[in-house]
């Protein structure tokens, strides 16, 4: 496994709409197992692959329940709404809050190229919200309110 470095805001690459994959193969699996591998290691629950300066539609969620590889997700359901704090590996050291739906169903392949329905729900739910924005070149404080700025 290798370790890739987090892209940071201002980065174009984080503002581009990122493409399908069309085949679920091994440069794949090994992209999302390094993503996994450089999620832990900064402490973060989620990464999307234009946060490695990867335009591709991959995400990686572990908020403590378990690891997520997903390819191509998107939202098929969602309801209700929580509004709380989120903050973002790609812009260290600030906090903002971020309404969001409660609930959602998500819609992706999994690491072996099948479909996979996710229900998730709270924090969860948050995670998968706010990396699927990364695929579309949306970044968390283009949505937040009370953005504060937190010393190192
Ligand atoms: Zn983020």
């Amino acid at each position: 496994m290798a370790r890739y470095k987090v892209v940071l805001t201002g980065d174009p690459v984080l503002r581009r709409v990122s493409h399908p994959v069309k085949e679920v193969n091994d440069s794949i699996r090994k992209l999302m197992e390094n993503m996994a591998e450089t999620m832990y290691n900064a402490k973060g629950v989620g990464l999307a692959a234009p946060q490695v300066g990867i335009n591709k539609r991959v995400i990686v969620v572990d908020i403590g329940e378990g690891l997520y590889k997903l390819v191509n997700p998107e939202i098929v359901s969602s309801s209700g709404i929580q509004d709380g704090p989120e903050g973002c590996l790609s812009v260290p050291n600030v906090i903002g809050n971020v309404k969001r739906s409660e609930h959602i169903k998500v819609k992706a392949l999994d690491e072996n190229g099948n479909i996979v329905i996710i229900e998730a729900s709270g924090f969860l739910a948050r995670a998968f919200q706010h990396e699927i924005d990364h695929l579309n070149g949306i970044i968390f404080t283009d949505k937040a309110t009370a953005i504060e700025r937190m010393s190192e």
